[in-house]
């Protein structure tokens, strides 16, 4: 018999009704003997995440002001969870534990961790499934840098003797013992590290969508389904914005060649979206295009200079003019004498301006152009490849849409063309590529 990996997103176990969903998806095949969970997300448009709640008791210890009917709130919608399923998993000592804790002065990561292991803990008993929880076994260093296979050893050995268990996603802990989490949409991750760790033969992904759809459902109306889509575009997209799975979830699966299947808890039956590492078609027999996704708030500074191309060392010393600001840079698109850095308003910290004259300062370009409130758009496919016209196809649609190119940026890999625009051209440019290559 195979084993099948189970991960349930936020919405999958806001409450009660969606749990009942989750059991009969487990139920439904013996094959699904590891279950992975996140916190309780938005049962409704306006509702919160149990993971928000939580942080925001963090923030209002950190200022001083009084959290408990915040944290009443987080407790009363675990209360709920517990009677409604019928289960009773001890929920008020493991209220007091936390509170003690947070008195104490728990970490953000710690109080965050609580939403998962409480959740992890209601959905076992629900189950009848073992709760293994993660701390001990997702291992960090004690800067915090992620131990990959030290983590897969200890998942393995953990989880040899257990025939089926369920277990918190979202974070593990550093040698010391204390708790460290992801960042945020990271119970995709541990779902991947489990589905490594148990040579899983798929890792199922279930969230509130019929898998990955071409472009983001809060932009373009019904956008079609992916059905099959490779590791490397679905790590384009995820990176670009594309929300479905964390991009770094993607790294387990593949090292395993585990297959990822996007599912949707609310629709079982349909076969959501397959994410594999090869694709075995005919040359030209792939759509053009697999999805578009972006996001905005960017910032790219654009730098002339004659002659740059000649200049030794003149990309290094851009580069480190960030790196003494410390912000990462997201591109690097350059022409002769050109070039650009892309930059996310978040990373900027209110340095702009003072990057901006230190370039000035050190590089003494002829030119420089800052466009602030940029949007990035990818357009991703393992089709575009050797492909004509599809870049001619992309810009004339933009064009005829009335939106403005401030950037292109094609991809080394052929399967990616960027393209940055004004913040407020974002919806009508992805609706605009949409269209052009989809209908
Ligand atoms: P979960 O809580 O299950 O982890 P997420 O909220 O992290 O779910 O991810 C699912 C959401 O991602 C969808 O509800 C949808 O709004 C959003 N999304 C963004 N881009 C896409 C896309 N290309 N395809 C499908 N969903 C997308
Ligand atoms: N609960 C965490 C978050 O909201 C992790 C996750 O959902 O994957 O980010
Ligand atoms: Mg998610």
């Amino acid at each position: 018999m195979g084993v099948k990996v189970a991960k349930f997103g936020g919405s999958s176990v806001a409450d009660a009704i969606q749990l009942a969903k989750v059991k009969s998806i487990v139920e439904g095949d013996p094959e699904r003997k590891y279950v992975v969970v996140s916190a309780p997300g938005k049962r409704f448009s306006g509702d919160s995440k149990i993971t928000d709640l939580l942080y925001l008791c963090k923030t209002h210890i950190d200022h001083n002001v009084a959290y408990d009917q915040v944290f009443q709130v987080v407790c009363d919608r675990y209360r709920a969870i517990e009677l409604n399923l019928g289960v009773n998993v001890g929920l008020e000592e493991e209220f007091r534990i936390i509170d003690e804790n947070l008195q104490k002065g728990a970490s953000a990561d710690y109080i965050a961790s609580r939403g998962e292991y409480l959740t992890a803990k209601l959905t076992a008993a629900y189950l009848g499934l073992e709760f293994v929880d993660t701390a001990g076994l997702v291992q960090f260093d004690k800067h915090g840098k992620f131990l990959n296979e030290e983590t897969n050893r200890a998942l393995k050995e953990a989880l040899a003797g257990v025939d089926g268990a369920v277990l918190p996603g979202f974070y593990g802990s550093v040698p010391d013992g204390s708790i460290k989490t992801f960042s945020r949409g990271g119970s995709d991750i541990t779902g991947a590290l489990v589905a490594r760790a148990v040579e899983a033969d798929i890792y199922e992904n279930w969230t509130d969508v019929s898998g990955f759809l071409m472009a983001d459902p809060r932009v373009v109306k019904d956008p079609i389904p992916i059905e099959i889509i490779t590791y490397v575009e679905l790590r384009e997209l995820s990176y670009m914005g594309a929300g479905v799975l964390h991009e770094d979830a993607i790294y387990p699966a593949r090292a395993g060649n585990i297959p990822i299947n996007i599912r949707n808890t609310n629709d079982p039956q349909h076969p959501g979206t397959i994410i594999v590492g090869d694709i075995d078609e005919p040359a030209g027999k792939s759509k053009v295009i697999t999805g578009i996704a972006g996001h905005k708030d960017f910032t790219v500074i654009s730098i002339y200079k004659n002659m740059m191309s000649g200049e030794a060392g003149f990309v290094r010393r851009i580069l480190s003019v960030l790196e003494d600001y410390g912000v990462v840079v997201e591109h690097l698109p350059s022409g002769i004498d050109t070039l650009s850095v892309v930059l996310a308003n978040k990373n900027l910290n209110g340095k702009l301006e003072e990057i901006t004259e230190e370039i000035r300062r050190r590089l003494q370009p002829d030119r420089m152009e800052v466009f602030e409130n940029m949007a990035l758009i990818a357009t991703v496919g393992r089709g575009m490849a050797r492909r004509m016209g599809v870049s001619a196809t992309l810009f004339t649609a933009l064009y005829n849409a009335g939106v403005n190119i401030r950037m292109i940026d094609q991809g080394s890999s052929e399967m990616n063309i960027i393209v940055g625009v004004e913040n407020s051209d974002f919806e009508k440019a992805v609706r605009a590529i949409y269209e052009a290559f989809v209908e």
